[in-house]
């Protein structure tokens, strides 16, 4: 279960964003310090997973959400092509405990997995 997290004020509006996309269950906006030329998070609205493990057992469908609207958002803001980054875990580097992706696109071709 999801702490009260910055995306759970995000989700609320407490929290300002520029969102990008929104749906009947998600919402993207930019990273606040961007790894690439393009970098989008896409969360669920719901604050109920802390990771994409516990998303996927318990709402597939939201997942799969997620993945087409990080389709549209890297069609819209680079040729298409994006890597979706899910970190699962502090010692993975997740420091934000309410489910998201990383949309990262645009200049990646010399790019490593990290
Ligand atoms: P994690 O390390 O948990 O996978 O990723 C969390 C991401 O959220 C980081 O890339 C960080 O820059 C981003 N982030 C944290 N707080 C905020 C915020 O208040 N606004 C935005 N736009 N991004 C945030």
């Amino acid at each position: 279960m999801a702490a009260d997290t910055v995306f759970g004020k995000i989700v609320s509006g407490e929290i300002p964003v520029e969102l990008l996309a929104e749906t009947e269950r998600v919402i993207a906006f930019p990273d606040m310090h961007p790894q690439a030329p393009v970098h989008i998070l896409v969360i669920p609205k719901t604050t109920a997973y802390d990771n994409v493990v516990e998303l996927a057992a318990a709402e597939p469908e939201t997942l799969a959400e997620m993945v087409a609207v990080a389709k549209q958002l890297a069609s819209e803001h680079a040729n298409g092509e994006f890597r979706l980054v899910f970190n699962n875990g502090a010692s993975a580097g997740q420091t934000v405990f309410h489910v998201h992706a990383h949309v990262l696109a645009g200049g990646l071709e010399e790019g490593s997995l990290g």
